[in-house]
């Protein structure tokens, strides 16, 4: 495993603090209490009268009438105890028949009589107190625990100001900068913190404002948790971490109440970094007189948070770190100067950068001299840190799957393809024709791809099953790209549709296998003439998709469209006609080369998986080598999954540049699997 910083404060509360354990020689009290108890009920009878002799009545007779009884106790059951002339004390039973007779004598030879109505001894006398008294004792003992558990309940929901124990950790982690790896922009600006919270003098000499608030934007896992405990770490300052959802309770009142604690706590052990992660949930927009419904409750908590932030010195030492993935919804006073004055985007991370994060992680792994992570880096474009993590470590469980302590090449990949595609199935679940067929469309995306002069290099075709995916055939670019060029896309376009484009050489019909790179290509094509203006029809205009309200994902279902019914329809026309060109040109490309597109057919259906050179070779050309790495391209990503990612992650950073290395990343993409009865009537839509 990696040494893995300690993880991050996701918990709104820590765990509550069980009571001290009761001292252990608690227990033992109630064996003492128990022997003592046994002890007495011997011991105490045998106190008051040593050993008795017990008699039969007839003896009893006979000893009362020898003058040998001295003393006799009689009880209504009939058993008579006492003691004999010697001293000795005895116990005997008495037949109800004796009666009066029995008295007569008795007096007559001047026995003591004594008469009781029923005999208890000491242990039976406790035993029955105790069973009048256990009713009352129980009952009590309920009450009391009743009563206790009330006045708790009751501290919760009213002693608002008590709260504050439970909503912030204070702690002092041991993250450093070098436990995250890249963001090295990021880095510098959050140094300026540390170093404002290490020596706050010098920024007041200079009369400068230390920055306030700190804000870091950007997709889920890509370590914003982490920057601000590394903040810490190196600090050396006390570091409260809470959630925003924390401070928002049931009761209106008791977030503002939290809020005031926390800074009041910050305050007391100045300095001291305040970090409030996910700080959407309570620095939403607040809502204007028009809203239909208003949240009280996480109003009144914003307006406390302004304030406290607004309210503490400068010269404090207090440094207010938070994050979110949702940096529109956030409030704008939060974001004027003097709150969160410094915004840091946190992105994901680039060719290098994922290097680098892959190397943190396989700190504590053995690798293998093939293992190369850089490799792994260019086939993970858009994963983020948290997914890169979760990469080393399926790769582990592959490498202790196989009995291995050492982590190779070939687990990363396998690692990478269970995450990206879902688990292989085996070879056997498709029907022999299904297979054929599948080897075409795989041989025909590879083909198309191969004859491109635009496209990625083709890393990998196979046509093992892997979850949803029949097929697939990976491209593996050679650089991460900034900027896509009007021919790159359409190359994207052909390859995409390669695969139907052979499969209708080949076998006269389309299927609905094809159904992925339909929809991918038209999303493509839909890209190209709304946004970029790479379209006679519609020209240079550009209708970017409602922006990015999760940073990953657009929210442009809800929004409505800002152009014309006729200018729709212009855009349909330029995406079918866009697709129809690329189409035209991979059937082209096929019916050209046909007898290559036999051989690799041939080749999948007896190999399942095709390492790229094998297509090049076959095609006859040289396959394209990196620049700088002069290493062909090894067996690479899949790009199905790592697209879509890429998709998301360029859709975050704002810019059409960017979000053309989306679109045209996910260029060859995996076949859905036609057993889908959805993806089975898609074909029918996107085919126009
Ligand atoms: P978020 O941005 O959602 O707060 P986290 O900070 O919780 O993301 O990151 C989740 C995990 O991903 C971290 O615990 C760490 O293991 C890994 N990670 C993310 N970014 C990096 C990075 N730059 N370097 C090393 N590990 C990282
Ligand atoms: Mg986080
Ligand atoms: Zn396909």
């Amino acid at each position: 495993m990696t040494r893995r910083a300690t993880p991050p404060p996701t918990q709104d509360k820590p765990a509550p603090q069980a009571p001290p354990p009761p001292p252990a020689w608690r227990h033992s009290l109630w064996l003492v209490a128990i022997a003592l108890f046994v002890g007495l009920y011997f011991i105490l009878p045998a106190t008051r009268s040593a050993q008795p002799v017990t008699l039969s009545y007839s003896q009893f007779v006979k000893d009362v009438d020898a003058h040998k009884v001295k003393t006799v106790t009689l009880t209504t059951s009939g058993a008579a105890s006492g003691t004999l002339t010697d001293g000795k004390s005895y116990t005997t039973a008495i037949p109800s028949q004796a009666g009066q007779d029995l008295l007569n004598s008795l007096q007559t030879k001047g026995v003591e009589i004594t008469a009781t109505t029923s005999s208890t001894s000491f242990g039976s006398e406790v035993l029955s107190w105790l069973i009048l008294l256990l009713p009352f004792l129980i009952l009590g003992y309920l009450w009391w625990r009743l009563s206790r558990g009330a006045s708790a309940g009751l501290q919760g929901a009213m002693g608002v100001g008590r709260s504050r124990a439970k909503v912030f950790d204070e702690e002092r982690p041991t993250t450093r900068f070098a436990d995250v790896a890249g963001y090295e922009g990021a880095k510098l600006e959050i140094r300026e913190v540390v170093d404002f919270l290490r020596r706050p003098d010098r920024y007041a000499r200079a009369g400068a404002m230390a920055p306030r608030g700190l804000l870091m934007v950007g997709p889920p896992g890509t370590g914003k948790t982490l920057l601000a405990r590394a903040v810490a770490g190196e600090a050396e300052v006390p570091f409260f971490s809470v959630t925003g959802s924390s401070f928002v309770e049931m009761f209106v009142g008791v977030g503002a109440a939290r809020v005031r604690d926390l800074f009041a706590e910050a305050r007391k052990r100045a300095p001291a970094i305040i970090f409030v992660d996910e700080v959407d949930a309570i620095g939403q927009r607040r809502a204007g007189t028009g809203a239909v419904v208003a949240n009280d409750e996480r109003e009144q908590t914003l307006n406390q948070l302004l304030a406290e932030m607004d309210g503490f010195d400068p010269a404090t030492g207090i440094v207010v770190m938070a994050a979110t993935n949702r940096p529109e919804v956030l409030d704008p006073a939060l974001l004027r100067p003097g709150r969160f004055d410094r915004q840091d985007t946190i992105p994901l991370p680039t060719l290098a950068e994922r290097a680098a994060i892959l190397a943190v992680h396989c700190q504590g792994k053995r690798l293998a001299p093939t293992a190369d992570l850089g490799r792994v880096a260019r086939g993970t474009p858009g994963f983020s840190g948290a997914d890169l993590a979760n990469l080393a470590n399926e790769a582990a469980i592959v490498a202790v799957r196989a009995d291995r302590d050492v982590l190779t090449q070939d687990d990363f990949d396998q690692a990478r393809d269970r995450i990206i595609l879902g688990r292989r199935e085996g070879s056997n679940v498709l029907l022999p024709e299904e297979r054929h067929a599948v080897a075409i469309h795989e041989a025909g995306h590879a083909i198309v791809a191969a004859l491109c002069d635009k496209a990625d290099p083709v890393a990998k075709v196979t046509i093992l099953p892997a979850g949803q995916a029949l097929g697939a055939t990976e491209q593996l670019p050679l650089v991460e790209r900034h900027l896509y060029g009007e021919d790159y896309l359409q190359d994207s376009l052909a390859v995409r549709l390669g695969g139907r484009a052979a499969e209708l050489v080949e076998l006269g019909q389309g299927s609905t296998g094809a159904a992925n790179d339909l929809a991918g290509a038209t999303q493509l094509a839909v890209k190209m003439v709304r946004e970029f203006g790479l379209s006679e029809e519609v020209g240079p205009v550009g209708y970017p998709e409602g922006g990015s309200v999760f940073l990953g994902g657009g929210g442009s279902a809800l929004s409505s469209r800002p152009f014309a019914e006729g200018t729709q329809e212009a855009i349909d026309g330029a995406v079918a006609r866009l697709l129809r060109q690329a189409e035209d040109r991979a059937i082209g490309l096929i019916r050209d080369h046909k007898s290559e597109l036999d051989q690799l057919v041939a080749r999948l259906l007896e190999e399942e998986t095709v390492d790229g050179s094998i297509v090049y070779e076959v095609t006859g050309r040289t396959m394209p080598s990196s620049p700088g790495e002069g290493v062909t391209v090894a067996p690479g990503r899949a790009a199905a999954g790592g697209a879509a990612a890429a998709a998301s992650s360029a859709a975050a950073a704002a810019g059409t540049g960017t979000a053309a290395t989306a679109a045209a990343a996910s260029s060859a993409a995996a076949d859905g699997a036609a057993s889908d009865g959805t993806s089975a009537s898609a074909p029918l839509k996107a085919d126009r």
